[in-house]
């Protein structure tokens, strides 16, 4: 793994740097230190070091990079070559055994809690259980959590079998939709304490809805931006999600879902593709959170949204007009009869910064197109 004598020194990449709608060609040289990334006119426009860069989960052969942290810059790497390059590299940081240690460390002190689990288990039972030890599972972990039932899930919600044209927004017509998105959650984002990377993403589903899965990935369904009037009230669903995930709700139903067997799982490393997985995913999508989670995730949007500028109410805004609107099986977002006291609550939430649109005019055109096709 650590012969690179064969490997690439540098090729080409997409580069997305989070804050415009540009999707940039770029040429990837694997410096000593990190991934520099050049402009087709050869200024550098960022400089990945090795142990910031994080494999991010991507349907397909591409590889799909980021960086830790809040930051929304991605690279996509396509040719196999330099992929494998770079995945030398990341294990290069390995070099030096602190990762190696941590991991071990890390795989130890997880077992130990499993144990605990079990034991655990037999007082209290899975789903108080599940209630305890999401907050104690490492964000790290959570990540990969969310990234095991990903798949599962996308495949889940696309019955109408689209495959990777489940997904709006890669079609020339919804690129800018795609952009306009890319602008909220940035905003969000940097907003949110801690920061988070988040990783939105607009579905072809017709109900108003939205899921968040453990670490960060969010759907938002094509009804629910059909349903919105303003930025502010999709901004607002998605800060609602955000709560979820920042709440570790999805964590929990993960956790419970499965039982103990994902926990096993995930240390035994061999879990992702298993029929525990389908099962979970299955189970987590049937679910839904309790009455205490929703509220607590509205006041975290209340709160987010208050940072970031945006208007507090727009969420309860448009609670209100899809009230009542949810489907059997799929009741994420809106499996709530109390939808009158929750917009009661969020317009009882303080309102203290001055409000900015969260996109201009011709953005939410856009936006409301990110699913309209080339
Ligand atoms: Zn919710």
């Amino acid at each position: 793994m650590q012969n690179t004598t064969n490997q690439p020194a540098g090729g080409p990449g997409i580069f997305f740097d989070g804050q415009t709608s540009a999707r940039q060609t770029v040429t990837v040289h694997l410096d000593a230190s990190g991934l520099s990334i050049a402009g087709p006119d050869g200024a550098v426009l960022a400089v990945w070091p090795y142990d910031a860069i994080e494999e991010l989960a991507w349907p397909g052969h591409v590889l799909r990079l980021g960086l830790r942290g809040p930051g929304l810059e991605r690279l996509e790497i396509s040719d196999p070559a330099l992929a494998a390059a770079i995945d030398v590299k990341a294990h290069h940081v390995d070099r030096t055994g602190t990762v190696q240690r941590r991991q071990r460390g890390s795989v130890i002190g997880w077992s130990v809690a499993a144990t605990l689990a079990l034991v655990m288990a037999g007082y209290y039972g899975v789903p108080a259980l599940a209630e305890k030890a999401a907050p104690l599972v490492p964000a790290g972990l959570d990540r990969r959590m969310g990234d095991a039932v990903d798949m599962q899930v996308r495949s889940s919600l696309d019955t109408r079998n689209l495959g990777e044209g489940f997904e709006c927004g890669a079609a020339d017509g919804e690129k800018q939709g795609r952009a306009a998105l890319e602008k909220m959650v940035g905003r969000l984002a940097r907003a949110a304490v801690p920061p988070m990377t988040l990783r939105v993403t607009v579905v072809r589903r017709d109900e108003p809805n939205a899921i968040a899965l453990p670490g960060g990935q969010i759907y938002v369904f094509q009804g629910l931006i059909a349903k919105a009037v303003n930025p502010d009230e999709i901004a607002g669903v998605i800060a609602h999600e955000i709560g979820h995930v920042a709440h570790r709700d999805g964590t929990k139903a993960v956790l419970q879902a499965s039982g103990l067997s994902f926990l096993f799982g995930m240390l035994l490393g061999d879990f992702v593709g298993g029929g525990a997985v389908v099962f979970t995913a299955r189970k987590v999508l049937q679910s839904s959170y309790t009455r205490e989670a929703e509220t607590a995730a509205d006041a975290y949007a209340a709160m987010l949204m208050n940072r970031a500028q945006g208007d507090v109410r727009a969420l309860g805004t448009l609670l209100t007009r899809i009230g009542g609107a949810h489907e059997p099986g799929i009741r994420i977002l809106l499996d709530h009869p109390e939808t009158k006291a929750r917009v009661e609550a969020l317009n009882r939430m303080p309102q203290t910064r001055t409000i900015v649109p969260f996109l201009n005019p011709g953005e939410f055109a856009a936006l409301k197109r990110i699913c309209a096709g080339p």
